[in-house]
């Protein structure tokens, strides 16, 4: 109705997807998703793609035994080398 305050969570009301990706937040988990990665996905021809993808499933070993491998990680690779052509 005119005239009315707007409701809790219309757009106007939240920070722009662009403040909250800026936030020093937001900063300090993507580090530490980064730092958290295991040397196989560091050395990763895909991992632009990935990133090791969500902490909360990296909770495999890589095939030397090192812990923190997302456990969808097969079907992560397979898929991207798949659509950018690069070998896995
Ligand atoms: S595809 Fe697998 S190895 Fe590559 S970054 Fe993702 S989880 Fe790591």
């Amino acid at each position: 109705m005119p005239g009315e305050a707007p409701l809790a969570g219309c757009a106007g009301s939240v920070p722009s997807f662009e403040k909250l990706m800026l936030l020093p937040a937001q900063e300090t988990f993507g580090m530490a998703k980064r730092d958290a990665l295991p040397q196989y996905c560091l050395d990763c021809e895909v991992r632009f793609a990935c990133h090791g993808e969500c902490p909360k499933n990296r909770f495999t070993a890589t095939p030397d035994g090192e812990p923190g491998l997302n456990y969808l990680c097969a079907g992560y690779r397979r898929f991207s080398t798949t659509w950018t052509g690069r070998c896995g």
